[in-house]
């Protein structure tokens, strides 16, 4: 099983060469041919980047297909196989202080960089509000953000509570608002374990569905790298502008890429050696699955069946808590997000010329965290939550929003990554916290 993860693991590295590669070359071949002004309008160019996108395309699918059951199962079994209800409070209480101590770490981070850099100083604001005028107001996601735009602030927090309780539970399912179904899985969960002898067969059969769900998914690991070869090479090849936008925005994307990876680089492995004393690299590189897949497709959610995988499989996580803290973790844990929308909206200040108190950076801080823990675990979700800090500091989403649109494909990877690192790190210490109260129950009537 290990060597055949590790090979899987190479073959994903040569894919991401091979999309890099292959979308500089297929989309540079390109621009070699004809205008820019013709490009997006090549039908011919389109077939091929539909066809080399194909293959990704079905992968995510593939993955979408499975969190349903995936989270369902694993949250009713995960809860069920904690016993009782004291032991459950334990360990959700330690995934809890974990989750948002280290959310508010990296927001606090994310902060820190973008004011000392000031990323967006020095940038005549008029000749910025010139290219938003500019820009496109097509997109889905500026679409989604006028209708957030109306609501006011505290409709929004309202909101994201207003998911817990899902007033249909199909409709939560269809729509996968995640946080509904994880906390109908949780009750449930619970009350077939109050139910006694009766709930037994229930829970026999949520066990065999996760289990099966698992099995599909390390399946489905087989066609990983030829999806992130086809998923990176598209998005490259696709992207019109790509090195202009890197150029404008660049000191943007340098410090939002410098926080993730301080993020991911130290402060993760700084909190996972504090509890485990062990090496934090060998953990991630166990990860690193997941995290490529997160860097793939921009989702937690559709990367949680390969992050439960790493977890159990690489990492030796015992089923019980990957199946608690990582569901939970993918919904409400997003130290990327948290991080990526405080440095944003600060940026966005900085350029658009808004000058902004110690109040408003506190109030970026605090909205940021919460804008993250509401953002759904899909691609560019962080920035529709993001609407809920700039509306909170009086700036115009819309302004902001459509100016870093553009570089928000780019960005979200990256941030997904390490929303899903925190959650493995996590994983990671609240199963090495529980083990550690079970050795002591087991040592305790022996000494006794
Ligand atoms: N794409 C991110 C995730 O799935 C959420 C975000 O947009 O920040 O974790």
């Amino acid at each position: 099983m290990k060597d055949k993860s590790a090979v899987i693991l190479v073959f994903t590295i040569i894919g991401v060469v091979a999309g890099v590669v292959g979308g500089l070359l297929f989309g540079g071949h390109h621009l070699d041919d004809v205008t820019r002004a013709s490009w997006t309008s090549d039908e011919h160019f389109k077939f091929w980047l539909t066809l080399v996108k194909f293959p990704g395309e079905l992968f995510v699918r593939g993955l979408k297909l499975l969190v349903l059951p995936l989270v369902v199962a694993s949250m009713i079994c995960g809860v069920a196989s904690l016993g009782n209800l004291r032991d459950m409070g334990r360990m959700g209480r330690r995934t809890m202080i974990y989750f948002i101590t280290t959310t508010v770490f990296a927001a606090l981070l994310g902060v820190a960089l973008v004011t000392t850099i000031q990323p967006g100083a020095g940038v005549d604001p008029e000749a910025v509000r010139g290219t938003i005028g500019s820009a496109s107001s097509e997109s889905a996601i500026i679409k989604t953000v006028t209708t957030e735009q109306s609501k006011p602030v505290i409709d929004r927090i309202l909101d994201v509570i207003r998911e817990l309780v899902p007033s249909n539970l199909v409709e939560a399912a269809l729509e996968l608002k995640m946080l509904g179904l994880i906390a109908f899985s949780l009750i449930f969960g619970i009350a077939l374990t109050m139910v006694g002898e009766r709930g037994k067969p229930v829970l026999a059969f949520f066990d065999g569905v996760n289990e099966a769900v698992m099995k599909m998914v390390y399946l489905l690991m087989y066609c990983l790298p030829i999806a992130v070869a086809s998923l990176i090479a598209a998005n490259i090849a696709g992207s019109n502008n790509l090195l202009d936008q890197l150029v404008a925005l660049s000191k943007y994307v340098l410090t939002v890429l410098a926080g993730l990876g301080i993020h991911l680089l130290l402060v993760l492995p700084a909190i996972y050696w504090i509890f485990l004393r062990r090496n934090p690299f060998q953990y991630l590189i166990g990860g690193a699955q997941a995290l490529l897949t997160a860097l793939s497709t921009s989702s937690s959610a559709a990367t949680l069946p390969v992050t439960m995988e790493c977890c159990v499989v690489n990492n030796g996580i015992s089923r019980r808590t990957s199946s608690f803290v990582l569901p939970l973790g993918a919904t409400i844990n997003m130290d990327g997000t948290a991080l990526y929308e405080a440095v944003a909206v600060i940026f966005l200040a900085q350029m658009l010329g808004h000058s902004l108190s110690g109040a408003d950076i506190a109030i970026i801080s605090l909205i940021s965290i919460m804008a993250s823990i509401g953002a759904a675990a899909i691609p560019s979700a962080g920035m529709v939550t993001m609407v809920m800090v700039l509306d909170a500091v009086g700036m115009d989403p819309m302004a902001g929003i459509t100016y870093i649109l553009a570089i928000d494909w780019f960005l979200d990877r990256f941030r997904t990554a390490v929303n899903v690192a925190g959650d493995t790190i996590g994983a990671a210490i609240v199963d090495d916290l529980e083990k550690r109260d079970a050795s002591r129950k087991t040592a305790a009537p022996a000494t006794a």
